[in-house]
């Protein structure tokens, strides 16, 4: 487990990303990313941040493909592929994606999701930065990972902006590290 990159980006976290309380319903606080979006050298910060992960110690690229979850996913993968000189591969929500998609259905608090993604989108073996913005429960990481072996890649790591500590989501995803640059 690893948690932040220092105390520039912790402090950085803390004072961009806003909490908003009942948001999008009663009891959640929602961990708001515009502010972070919105501050050039945060997003730089954030993207280096989260590349890191896509490296080995001598800086080395170490994946083939940045997977984004839809839809802040998006934000935070697709310059993080850009960062590391690898494709960027959309996990959307069921029926956005236009050609035939692996799917896998997960468990929401009430109900069920499903996650896509292209059949085509990973040569067999590509090595995989999965990023997201939070990590709560850890069911959308989790159906991403699945999602991903149905698709022939191989999940390196996985690593978000923020996890939810008091959620234990990374429990629920196992023999993949999970990295979060603030734990709360
Ligand atoms: P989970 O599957 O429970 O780990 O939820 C993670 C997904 O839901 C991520 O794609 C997040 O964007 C979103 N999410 C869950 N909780 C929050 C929160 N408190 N604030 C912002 N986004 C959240």
């Amino acid at each position: 487990m690893t948690s932040g990159r220092g105390r520039d980006l912790d402090a950085l976290l803390s004072t961009l990303i806003r909490d908003v309380p009942d948001f999008p319903k009663p009891g959640i606080v929602f961990k708001d990313i515009s502010p972070l979006l919105a501050d050039h050298d945060g997003f730089v910060l954030v993207v280096e941040a989260l590349a890191a992960y896509g490296r080995d110690e001598s800086g080395a690229v170490v994946v083939d493909k940045v997977v984004g979850i839809e839809a802040r996913g998006f934000i935070l993968a697709a310059p993080v592929a850009l960062a590391l000189g690898t494709g960027f591969v959309p996990v959307r929500k069921a029926g956005k994606l236009p050609g035939a998609t692996y799917q896998e259905a997960y468990a929401l608090e009430y109900g069920e999701a499903t996650l896509e993604v292209h059949q085509d989108a990973f040569t067999e073996g590509d090595r995989v930065l999965i990023i997201d913005d939070v990590l709560a429960t850890g069911g959308t990481v989790d159906a991403t990972g699945k999602l991903l072996g149905q698709a022939g890649a191989t999940v390196s790591n996985v690593a978000v902006l923020i996890e939810l500590g008091f959620l234990c989501g990374r429990d629920r995803v196992k023999g993949t590290p999970v990295h979060a640059l603030l734990t709360v």
